[in-house]
């Protein structure tokens, strides 16, 4: 696949982790300190995930104070309205100026038996209330001594994908599940190996044109001391960060990876 301009987007999943109050506090923190490193904005893109009771919060806060983040949650119903208690439908996360949704979270998977099927009907979802989805993909470590790294994110992408316009804006995130919240990341070339495998189903389901704008992330103990060597690699655009989201110092230091020493 040819060289484009991906922007990279570096984005903090907060998972089940700060109340509305601690989120308005950690959103400021990390815009001064962003501020304070002469962070160029638009260089990289921020996005942050937080529990859907922050979300107005944060979003009054972003708006207020012009902070150039963007918005994000963390699941969304396949449906639009109605009797479907707890749920929350994609229409109110559009309302909220939210941009992204993540979908398929190995943890939505895991804990709450989301099927590849219901995967895809969380992306159409997101895509009719003009949110990006950030498919999640990624092997467990039987899948991995079974099949190899590729063959499940690469199927689990292709039910996401099948029967979306060419043009459907998404975002993919590969994420192998043995390594979130393990502390043993995946070795750069990896996450290169399986990242260009997602980026030829992404071809292969959507087009050319689509494969080479679509931002394909790694996830998985990302930190600011491995984040620079991941986004060396061609096919990797970015990363989906959980547990170093949540430290204002050292998700800055990620979302400032091209400045690191020795990039
Ligand atoms: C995640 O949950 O998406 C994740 C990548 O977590 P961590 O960064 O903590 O491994």
């Amino acid at each position: 696949m040819g060289v484009t301009a991906r922007t990279p987007l570096i984005a903090g999943n907060w998972k089940m982790n700060l109340d509305h109050l601690q989120a308005v506090a950690t959103v400021q923190k990390l815009h001064w300190t962003l501020r304070d490193a002469k962070f160029e904005d638009g260089s990289v893109e921020v996005g942050i995930f937080p529990p859907f009771t922050d979300l107005r919060s944060v979003q009054t806060l972003i708006d207020a104070d012009k902070i150039p983040f963007a918005l994000g949650a963390q699941d969304v119903s396949v449906h639009d309205s109605g009797a479907y208690t707890g749920e929350i439908s994609g229409a109110f996360l559009a309302k909220l100026q939210c941009r992204y949704v993540i979908i398929g979270h190995s943890e939505r998977r895991e804990y709450h038996a989301e099927t590849d099927e219901v995967v895809a009907a969380k992306t159409k979802a997101a895509l009719k209330h003009g949110l990006v989805p950030v498919i999640c993909v990624g092997e467990t470590a039987a899948d991995l001594e079974e099949h190899g790294a590729a063959a499940v994110p690469v199927g689990q992408l292709r039910t996401a994908l099948s029967g979306l316009d060419a043009k459907a804006d998404v975002v993919v995130a590969y994420e192998p599940v043995w390594a979130i919240g393990s502390g043993q990341a995946a070795t750069p070339q990896q996450a290169q190996d399986v990242c260009a495998a997602l980026r030829q189903v992404i071809a292969e389901e959507l087009g050319d044109e689509a494969a080479a704008r679509t931002r394909i992330l790694y996830g998985g103990s990302v930190k600011s001391g491995n984040i620079a060597s991941f986004m060396r690699e061609p096919d990797v655009d970015g990363a989906l960060v959980g547990g170093a989201s949540l430290v204002v110092d050292e998700f800055a230091a990620i979302v400032r990876f091209q400045n690191h020493v020795g990039v």
